[in-house]
């Protein structure tokens, strides 16, 4: 194990946007997705300067955009047609009893390119249980997640990245979860769209916390309708005003049970 190179892998694929937005098909003007970037647990185990002390490693300008809660009816199907529109791929968070409910929603997001990382089975707050209780929770999500994905429930994940529900973690929880080759993923920003607000009261939110941060892990949630309103313009605003997107995917042979 210890021989193995360890090393934040940041394939460094600089592509120009215009050549992403040249292969993406219908939209000449889309945002488009620059680079990819893939991480593992052993170099970067918490990602998201809310909650941890460092993120991705991100130039200016450049977004991770994230989606937590769904799979869900109605608002999911929005945000990826969004997202194809753009020619973007995002990170979603599922929650494995919504999962369970729409698989074919959780199977187009991973066909349509998008990284599919998990978010427990009900979103409890997992911080304040025993830890077996709550990694039995998690488990659980990861299970309800695999199946839906890949028609196999297992509790080793195929993409191994978890979000805390609320961010709600403790040491124990965050050292088992390194232990498991899991990366944990915190935000730099998020548009508070648990909140309620207008599409363009968050449209406007979002791009100002953006503004002030520069660069980051973006949190949204693919659940809301609000946020799957204003992601056109927000997309569409993204790219007016110089932002590109990263895509994060786990590195490879992270090599956890296999
Ligand atoms: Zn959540």
């Amino acid at each position: 194990m210890m021989t193995r190179v360890v090393f934040l892998s940041v394939a460094i694929a600089f592509a120009p946007v215009t050549a992403t937005a040249a292969s993406c098909r219908g939209n000449p003007d889309a945002l488009g997705t620059a680079r990819t970037i893939e991480v593992e647990a052993k170099s970067t185990p918490r990602v998201g300067r809310k909650q941890f002390p460092s993120t991705l490693p991100l130039q200016a300008k450049e977004l991770v955009l994230t989606f937590d809660d769904g799979p869900w009816p109605g608002t999911t199907p929005k945000i990826l047609d969004a997202l194809k529109n753009e020619c973007v791929r995002a990170t979603f968070f599922l929650l494995g009893r919504n999962a369970a409910a729409n698989p074919q929603l959780a199977r187009r997001a991973l066909a349509e390119g998008h990284s599919v990382g998990h978010h427990s089975y009900s979103h409890p707050l997992l911080d304040h249980m025993p830890v077996a209780k709550a990694e039995a929770e998690i488990d659980r999500g990861i299970a309800a997640d695999e199946m839906a994905l890949y028609g196999e429930r297992r509790t080793t994940p195929t993409t191994p990245f978890f979000r805390f529900p609320g961010f709600a973690s403790n040491g124990p929880l965050l050292n088992r979860m390194s232990e498991r080759g899991l990366v944990v993923f915190g935000a730099d920003v998020w548009a508070s769209d648990w909140e309620r607000m207008t599409p363009d009261q968050e449209l406007h939110l979002i791009l100002s916390r953006i503004e002030r941060l520069g660069r980051g892990i973006v949190l949204l949630h693919d659940t809301k309708a609000q946020t799957a309103q204003m992601l056109p313009a927000f997309l569409r605003e993204l790219r007016r005003r110089g932002y590109t997107v990263v895509h994060v995917i786990p590195a490879k042979g992270h090599g956890i049970g296999r």
